[in-house]
């Protein structure tokens, strides 16, 4: 699936989902008016664009190398390397994800999760009007292969446990975060599956937050309203003869 965001005046971490295309490489826009910096926004801009230009296609990316940059970006901010692990499966030892374990103060609370896949579906050079492994903002969009899907959310997720980590916040409940691989060809290789059926401790949560629903600002960067989606739609092909 491919999304639209829309940056606010704000932040990035304020992106909100504007609409749903199957066909726009166009992701976030910045807005019309140009925003002061938010504090920590070019660390983000950071993790981000390193994110996005980790190429993470099947073919020849590899989730496996993005789960080790954002792995190493969380123990410069101070968690610790026992917090998190990279799992793949022997036979796909580029498909790894990321779990980090971030502790609340309560350890009898289940922690949430924050699930976002790295991986991203195909992209050739010559389908593409830029370099779909580089980043590039241009008349207030980010152009990039996963720039929105789902690199975007998986950025603030990260994010958000590095900002954490940085200022020792410590909340109650503790957060799991699950950088995954094998979404966009789960035919292939289903991350989700495969750490459900292989590491399902690691798994437990009492609610997962994942990418779905949508959201709305106005013209000028308002929040109109964000959505919330229970469940995802389910792909079936029905034949007859
Ligand atoms: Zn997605």
């Amino acid at each position: 699936m491919i999304q639209s965001l829309r940056r606010t005046s704000r932040s990035l971490r304020s992106v909100m989902i504007l609409a749903v295309s199957a066909v726009a490489p166009v992701t976030i826009a910045v807005g019309a008016s140009t925003p002061q910096p938010y504090p920590g926004e070019a660390a983000f801009r950071d993790l981000y664009q390193e994110l996005v230009e980790t190429n993470t296609t099947l073919s020849v990316g590899s989730c496996t190398a993005a789960a080790e940059k954002m792995a190493a970006r969380l123990q410069r901010a101070g968690m610790p390397a026992a917090s998190m692990q990279i799992l793949a499966p022997a036979e796909f030892p580029k498909s790894g994800s990321l779990i980090v374990s971030y502790t609340g103060k309560d350890a009898t609370l289940e922690p949430i999760m924050l699930l976002a896949h790295i991986d991203v579906v195909e992209a050739r050079r010559e389908d593409w009007v830029r370099d779909p492994f580089t980043l590039v903002e241009e008349n207030g969009f980010f152009y990039a292969r996963g720039a929105s899907d789902d690199k975007a959310m998986a950025s603030i997720f990260t994010d958000l446990l590095v900002r954490w980590s940085e200022q020792k916040y410590r909340p109650q409940r503790g957060v799991t975060l699950a950088l995954t691989c094998g979404e966009e060809t789960s035919e292939h290789f289903n991350g989700v599956l495969w750490l459900l059926q292989n590491h399902p401790a690691l798994m437990k949560a009492r609610f997962v937050l994942n990418e779905g629903a949508g959201g709305l600002l106005d013209a000028s960067g308002k929040h109109l309203s964000l959505d919330v989606q229970a469940g995802e739609k389910v792909y079936q092909d029905f034949g007859w003869r």
